[in-house]
């Protein structure tokens, strides 16, 4: 896959979700741009430039199940132990 301009970038972004298996980019800038994020030589991915900043996720409590004790997710809509309703 050739991205030549910006404006194919969402479209070819959601081709290259949709395609089942891996998927070779070429995804051409300006000569002498940087692509960000990057991780720098001799750096390790933690220590990656020109990552956006994610604001912290609030913490979800776990939903105990009422019939048999189990933690579930807070996205759970039943039980996985025991199919109840939560
Ligand atoms: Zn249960």
């Amino acid at each position: 896959m050739v991205i030549e301009k910006r404006e194919q970038l969402k479209n070819a972004i959601a081709q290259m979700i949709a395609h089942d298996g891996p998927v070779v980019v070429n995804a051409r800038v300006t000569k002498d741009e940087n692509c960000y994020p990057m991780v720098g030589p001799g750096k390790s991915n933690a220590q990656m430039v020109g990552l956006v900043k994610q604001p912290p996720q609030a913490v979800q409590e776990p939903i105990y199940c009422s019939n048999c004790g189990a933690k579930n997710l807070p996205t759970n809509n039943f039980c996985p132990e025991c199919g109840t309703k939560l």
